[in-house]
């Protein structure tokens, strides 16, 4: 049986886990659930971000699924106690999550919430991002600061490259099997090594095409026509700012999923947004980010591409049949709260 460890975690977190456990409990898996405290609510009741038995129970599972954490009343602790910093981090370093996968798709349904003109994103947006996370310039050593120069080494493996190629290679198989490996080719040594490991990992994927392109083009390309896109492959830093860019074209923050996995299978899947204090506890949270990482779940720690699929489409339907929170409200839309939203999807399922 597959465990899943819950990590509500603090604000919105717990409302909208509850829409996506809704929705993976109608699916009918056979999927062990634990939650265990995480952020906020893990230095409340345990006094730490990440409490010990939080640890035990992820390390005891096949994939967290994960809330949001912080919050201003433990925005004055040192900031490594922190809910983010005190949670997030230590997860990503113990489980080795190298991988950062961020879809940025419009459905059609909200495209008018994007900030591109309309007929540049006609027909839908989905472009997968996968970012090296545990390496590169970020990681960079040495690094330093001194009274007259600043410096970051920047650095990459050939296992590190090779690892995170095959993430995307193998998510392009399960997508529209186009990769765009992005670089700077052109000035980095780095980035001429990267290229080349690339190379050598493509070929144990002839079914995936493979075309590079330098960052500079990339982002522009992004906002010219982010529709010739399927799998976009950076690292650290390259990454870093597409996948905020990309993600930015849809428009609604609510809306977005992400997983950050490690080998094996073992993943983290969050909503991209925080713990919405503002709006915590009104019950009006979008659910959707949250359920569509519960999908990401399926898709890529677990293999079932199919369950996956089918909560994807529901989420469509119920954004076609003009159902909205509030936070994507639309003119002639119908505004739901957040357990209502669980609902509508979990009926189309
Ligand atoms: P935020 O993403 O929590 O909120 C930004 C704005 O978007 C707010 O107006 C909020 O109401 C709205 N929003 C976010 N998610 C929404 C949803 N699902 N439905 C409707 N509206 C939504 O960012 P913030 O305000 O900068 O941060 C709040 C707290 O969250 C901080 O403590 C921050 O450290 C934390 N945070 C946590 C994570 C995480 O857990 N991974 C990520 C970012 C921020």
């Amino acid at each position: 049986m597959a465990k899943v460890a819950v990590l509500a975690g603090d604000g919105i977190g717990p409302e909208i886990m509850a829409e996506a456990l809704k929705l993976l409990d109608k699916l009918g898996l056979d999927f062990q659930y634990a939650e265990a405290d995480v952020g906020g609510a893990g230095i409340d009741n345990k006094g730490k971000a990440l409490p010990e038995e939080t640890v035990k129970v992820c390390k005891d599972s096949d994939a967290i699924l994960f809330g949001a954490v912080g919050g201003p009343k433990w925005e004055k602790l040192p900031p490594e106690e922190q809910p983010e910093r005190g949670a997030l981090l230590p997860l990503r370093k113990m489980f080795d999550l190298y991988a950062n996968l961020r879809p940025a798709r419009i459905f059609p349904p909200l495209a008018s919430a994007s900030t591109l003109r309309p007929d540049i994103i006609e027909g839908g947006l989905d472009v997968l991002i996968v970012r090296e996370l545990t390496s590169g310039i970020y990681f960079g050593d040495p690094k330093g600061i001194e009274e007259d120069q600043g410096y970051d080494m920047m650095r990459y493996r050939r296992g590190e490259i090779e690892r995170i190629a095959r993430v995307a290679f193998e998510s392009a198989l399960k997508r529209d099997k186009k990769v765009t490996s992005v670089d700077k080719a052109n000035v980095l040594s780095t980035m001429v090594f990267w290229r080349r490991v690339v190379e050598d990992v493509h070929r144990e994927y002839p079914k995936v095409e493979l075309e590079h392109m330098y960052v500079d083009n990339a982002s522009m390309q992004l906002v010219r026509n982010p529709r010739q896109f399927d799998v976009i492959l950076a690292g650290n830093m390259f990454g870093d700012i597409l996948s905020d860019e990309a993600s930015m074209l849809t428009g609604s923050i609510g809306m977005l999923p992400s997983a950050s996995l490690g080998d094996g299978g073992f993943g983290l899947y969050e909503p991209v947004h925080g713990s919405a204090p503002d709006i915590a506890g009104k019950g009006v949270a979008n659910p959707l980010a949250q359920i569509l990482s519960a999908s990401m779940m399926l898709k890529y720690s677990f293999n079932l591409v199919e369950e996956s699929e089918r909560i994807e489409s529901a989420v469509l339907k119920v954004l076609e049949d003009g159902y909205r929170t509030g936070d994507i409200m639309g003119v002639g839309c119908e505004q739901v709260n957040c357990s209502e939203m669980g609902d509508l999807v979990a009926e189309r399922l």
